[in-house]
């Protein structure tokens, strides 16, 4: 083997490398444009959602501390009071079993779980 066999596979082998680097900085770049999305879209819900509830307030006689009391009713009724409603684990309504709630079905006996309410995730 040549000093230029080895100086060119060194190359061939910078060269994998550098690929390599550029994939992983566009998945990168790529994952930094729908974080910025998302917030995007974050923030117009909130807008929204303020909007709605100034709305509210001019023409009923609900108060801040209403909503307050209603957010942590809702954040409760998954029995952790940590600012989300999403459950870790639900019952499945066939089998009774415990199955992590990210899973659209039951892992024991497949019954699809059952929406408890129209906000569930699907
Ligand atoms: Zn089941």
């Amino acid at each position: 083997m040549g000093f230029w066999d080895s100086d060119n596979r060194r190359r061939v082998r910078v060269h994998e490398r550098t690929v390599v680097v550029q994939a992983g900085s566009a998945d990168a770049q790529s994952a930094k444009m729908e974080t910025r999305e998302l917030a995007d879209r974050v923030d117009k819900l909130t807008m929204v959602c303020h909007a709605m509830w100034t709305l509210i307030q001019e023409k009923t006689s609900l108060t801040e501390e209403d909503l307050f009391t209603r957010v942590a009713d809702l954040d409760l009724r998954d029995g952790n009071l940590d600012g989300k409603m999403t459950k870790a684990i639900y019952t499945c309504t066939q089998c009774g079993r415990n199955v992590a709630a990210r899973h659209a079905a039951c892992l024991y006996c497949g019954t699809p779980k059952a929406a408890e309410s129209a906000f569930d995730p699907l």
